[in-house]
């Protein structure tokens, strides 16, 4: 049997012209900075093997991947480029990674000798990057534990075992034109670097700034840029693109066939709870897509589609694998016409008018676009 969900019938369909028009923009627009592609969580859902590929093709010098996994998957496929790691567990072997030539990123001493390990067995040294938290509060190294992490990194490198490649931390709202976390950050970000000189490091590169960091932020894009979402082409907050003069397009579509059309009478209560009751006769249609596809539930009663070329909205709550939409009263739209949930385009809702009114970031829902709904590369 085939896939869970015919392609025809529903699939998130990436633009790959547009990913690399995403790329070729973001590389111009932060200049000297390098430009680091960063492919995590399958793409943000947009497929992990297929976006790398395509991203590193139109210019991205490194890609970067949270798991060890997601970084050997890409290794696995032949991806040989710089390749950057952040995020693994207390238990994890990290040799594989440091012999698949991935920089691995270090917050603490522990890490520091875990890695110097992982190179021993490797037989090579371990590209590391050092991670100060300067303060999202997250991961990375603490300032009062700053001389310690930098003390046993300098330790390592001198016996061979590390070469330090990066020194980086990573923005709290840098999508927030004017918050006062930015300037916080970059001070302590500076504080850092000097700290590591003091104790006789060089780091060969500073990277501190995310999609928004990079889009508008220029001083905090040092020499690499960390961008993720912008390359899907969803802005990483309202009204960025614009501010930073920088054009994205969004690279998936998630689109489905009517599988039902059907004339309801006023008073006909919609889906699970009636929580939407036609007052007046109209018709519906039935999409085939459902929050086990992604399809955020926060949708039901105020997201909308496009069908035939007019948008259509969401009627009653989002089910498991499928939705109503309301196509009007005079609607001639008839089984097997697309539905489009949110591009790109005029007249189409984009992944970011579905997370306003879900009351979530574009993040999640492309992110969260199910492994059942085929992916369709164009
Ligand atoms: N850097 C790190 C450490 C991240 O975790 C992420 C994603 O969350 C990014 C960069 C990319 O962020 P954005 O998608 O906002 O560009």
């Amino acid at each position: 049997y085939g896939p869970a969900i015919d392609p025809a019938t529903a699939s998130a369909d990436v633009d790959l012209a547009a990913l690399r028009a995403n790329v070729a923009v973001l590389a111009g627009h932060v200049g000297a900075a390098a430009l680091m592609v960063v492919v995590k969580a399958d793409a943000y859902g947009h497929g992990m093997l297929v976006c790398a590929r395509e991203a590193r093709a139109a210019g991205a010098g490194w890609l970067g991947v949270a798991t060890p996994g997601e970084a050997l998957a890409l290794r696995t496929a032949g991806d040989t480029g710089l390749l950057m790691c952040w995020l693994y567990g207390p238990s994890e072997d990290l040799s594989p990674l440091v012999a698949a030539d991935v920089d691995v990123s270090a917050s603490s001493a522990e890490d520091v000798s875990r890695l110097a390990a992982a190179a021993a067995v490797a037989e090579r040294p371990a590209r590391v990057h050092l991670k100060v938290d300067t303060g999202l509060t997250r991961n990375g190294a603490p300032e009062a534990g700053w001389d310690e992490l930098f003390a046993a990194v300098a330790e390592a490198v001198g016996a061979g075992a590390l070469r330090l490649v990066g020194l980086w931390s990573h923005l709290a709202a840098a999508d927030e034109p004017g918050h006062p976390s930015v300037a916080v950050q970059l001070a302590a970000f500076d504080r850092a670097y000097q700290q590591a000189r003091l104790a006789g490091l060089e780091p060969e590169l500073r990277h501190l700034a995310n999609s928004a960091g990079a889009m508008v932020l220029p001083e905090a894009r040092f020499d690499l840029v960390r961008v993720g979402i912008a390359a899907y082409g969803v802005e990483p907050a309202p009204g960025l693109a614009a501010l930073a003069g920088v054009t994205l397009t969004p690279v998936m579509r998630l689109r489905a066939q009517l599988a039902l059309v059907k004339r309801i009478p006023a008073g006909a209560g919609v889906s699970y709870g009636w929580t939407w009751t036609a007052p007046e006769d109209t018709v519906v249609g039935l999409v085939p897509l459902g929050y086990a596809d992604g399809v955020p539930r926060h949708a039901g009663n105020v997201a909308e589609v496009t069908v035939r070329g007019r948008r259509a909205p969401v009627r009653g709550r989002i089910c498991m694998d499928q939705l109503v939409v309301e196509l009007g009263s005079g609607s001639r739209a008839e089984p097997g016409d697309e539905v489009t949930l949110f591009g790109a385009g005029p007249d189409v809702p984009t992944a970011a008018d579905w997370a306003a009114v879900c009351g979530t970031i574009g993040y999640e829902v492309v992110t969260r676009i199910g492994a059942r709904v085929p992916r369709r590369y164009l």
